[in-house]
């Protein structure tokens, strides 16, 4: 995750924005205002970052209240300069300030309407569909609150439990708290699109999508074109999935039709990696645990960060500035609450990098914090660009550096490190690959259907009063998961996906699975591997860290695909990277698979 990152396009300020009087504006006035606004963007987006560290560093009533002044301040000043950004749609300016203009007028995730009154009852709406969800909990007995579950609480049942009755209580609870959400959501979809329409979009998906250098419909297509490429892969391995949740559970698992949605180890079916053990390939456990090498050895959390800062520097980048490891918190305080989620920062918008985590001493934490230092090395990679340039080429680019180095935590470079003697054979790779099938493979649909949902509710295809069908009717389609009960429009079920009510864009994380492993692949092939893909890793290649410092420091100073081209020497997305890499467990899961069915 990433965080303390600029708005596209924060900036306050009463401005003398240019074209408000009578003459028309100028390319000089482009200029004045595009200077401005970099100027503007910084400062606020620094006083955010400041806020929101000490904020979510030192959890108070206090910090909050601060946090979301600056964060409002920094909001309300991208929503006007979006709106300024139009006023030079007729004038000439250079290709770079071009590109400024449009990124200001693209960046923005929620337009508010002109209307004054309109405007505060959208805010206020937004506000009041966050802390819904913020604080909504499953209560089993309305007359013991004290029994009410968290989501933290359902997560932990939907992970552990192997209780049909007792996950289907959790699933179907967690559900309980989105249908007061309906009648908000529904407004906010009116309102927020007037707001996009008011900037020239013709909804607030068409706004969305609009960010990624091509057109609105062509990205659709393009995203249809990499599911089609994956989808085979995804099939077999719900298939398989299905087959062995059979077994466990019995006719409840149709044998050719849906898995049942709370079976699969977490409340949104998303990540499958909570149910390896029932569907583990057989004599191909690695051999060996990284969790309990760190506890044997006792590694600090610092060391483990010094060993992720060392593989960077084996690419060839500069070592972390001192005042990374004076001002990044890297250990739960005892004294104080903190939001503990691990996030990559960088206050300054300079050097001024961090990041906060609770580390213990675990695999999952060892390979976090090679992803959240991709993010910081991003970061400072592309501080050279103006501030308005200063984000990953698209969305989905800067949560794919982080899981790309995360790719390269292979058994040999344990090896290498000195954490493991021996790097298990490649017999035991269906282990692995499976496990991170369950978290990658498993998550596209979803990463996928969700704005697919929004989008079609955005541009009104899809009605309020059908709001639950259609959001059934795509997670059959793109996952092949059913509800464990009827779901008529009595629920609201998409809102008890966080990112729904937050309002955030969810393809980002789609185009981040996809892209990582084309990342992958070009600079392992760069590093020279020649090992299977899943055992490649870039660590000690500094040709593979300069393609990868190349294409970082561009920032999105150039359409994605010139940023895409500068790592891969491609300028299309391509899924098939992700086949490369499973090949092996492909493979396999084709023998298991003989004369079974595939598909629903
Ligand atoms: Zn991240």
């Amino acid at each position: 995750m990433k965080q303390g990152l600029l708005l596209a396009a924060a900036c306050a300020g009463i401005l003398g924005c240019a074209g408000s009087s009578g003459a028309p504006p100028t390319a000089a006035d482009a200029k004045t205002f595009l200077d401005t606004v970099n100027d503007t963007t910084k400062r606020l987006g620094v006083e955010q970052n400041r806020a929101g560290w000490v904020q979510q560093t030192f959890i108070t009533d206090d910090t909050e209240a601060l946090s979301a002044r600056a964060n409002q301040l920094a909001i309300d000043a991208a929503a006007r300069f979006a709106k300024d950004a139009v006023k030079f749609d007729k004038v000439e300016v250079p290709t770079d300030q071009r590109r400024q203009l449009t990124l200001l007028k693209v960046g923005l995730v929620l337009a508010t309407p002109a209307d004054p009154k309109e405007s505060e009852e959208l805010t206020k709406t937004m506000a009041r569909l966050e802390s819904s969800y913020g604080k909504g909990k499953w209560c089993p007995d309305p007359n013991k609150p004290d029994t009410c579950k968290t989501i933290d609480d359902v997560t932990k049942v939907m992970a552990t439990s192997r209780n049909e009755k007792e996950l289907r209580a959790a699933w179907e609870g967690w559900h309980t708290i989105s249908p007061p959400m309906r009648n908000d959501y529904t407004r906010f979809v009116t309102l927020s699109n007037k707001g996009a329409r008011e900037l020239g979009f013709a909804d607030t998906g068409a706004m969305w999508r609009a960010k990624y250098d091509m057109t609105p419909d062509e990205f659709m297509k393009e995203l249809d074109r990499l599911w089609d490429q994956v989808r085979p892969l995804y099939l077999k391995l719900h298939a398989y999935t299905r087959l062995r949740l059979r077994e466990k559970y019995g006719d409840i698992v149709p044998a050719n039709g849906p898995i049942p949605a709370h079976l699969l180890g977490n409340i949104w079916a998303q990540d499958w990696t909570n149910i390896y053990p029932l569907v583990a390939p057989p004599h191909a456990d690695p051999g060996y645990s990284l969790t309990d090498i760190l506890k044997k050895r006792n590694m600090p959390p610092l060391d483990m960060v010094r060993t992720g800062e060392r593989f960077y520097s084996s690419l060839g980048f500069a070592v972390l500035p001192k005042t990374f490891w004076e001002r990044s918190l890297f250990t739960r305080p005892r004294d104080r609450d903190v939001v503990c989620h691990a996030s990559a920062w960088n206050i300054d918008v300079e050097e001024d990098i961090r990041i906060k985590m609770c580390i213990e001493q675990t695999a999952e934490d060892f390979t976090t914090i090679h992803h959240e230092l991709g993010h910081n090395y991003y970061q400072r990679a592309y501080r050279i660009q103006p501030v308005l340039f200063r984000d990953s080429a698209n969305d989905g680019f800067h949560e794919a550096i982080g899981d790309t180095i995360a790719l390269s935590v292979t058994p040999e470079y344990l090896v290498k490190i000195g954490l493991l003697d021996k790097a298990p054979d490649a017999s035991r790779d269906l282990g692995l690959l499976m496990n991170k099938a369950l978290e990658k493979i498993a998550f596209l649909p979803f990463g996928l259907l969700i704005d697919q949902w929004r989008w079609k509710v955005f541009s009104g295809e899809v009605k309020p009063a059908d709001y639950n069908q259609a959001w059934w009717q795509l997670r059959l389609k793109y996952q092949g998961i059913a509800p464990p009960s009827a779901r008529g429009e009595e629920f609201f079920d998409p809102g008890a996906k966080y990112h729904v009510p937050d309002n955030t864009p969810y393809t980002r994380y789609f185009l981040a699975d996809i892209l990582q492993f084309q990342f992958h692949r070009a600079l392992s092939k760069t590093a020279g591997c020649t090992l299977p893909l899943n055992r490649c890793s870039i660590y000690e290649s500094k040709p593979a860290g300069q393609k990868l410092n190349t294409m970082m420091s561009m920032g999105q100073s150039r359409p994605w695909p010139d940023a895409l081209d500068a790592l891969t020497g491609e300028k299309q997305m391509d899924a098939t990277a992700i086949l490369d890499y499973f090949a092996p467990l492909s493979k396999w899961l084709d023998e298991q698979l003989a004369g079974k069915p595939v598909g629903w």
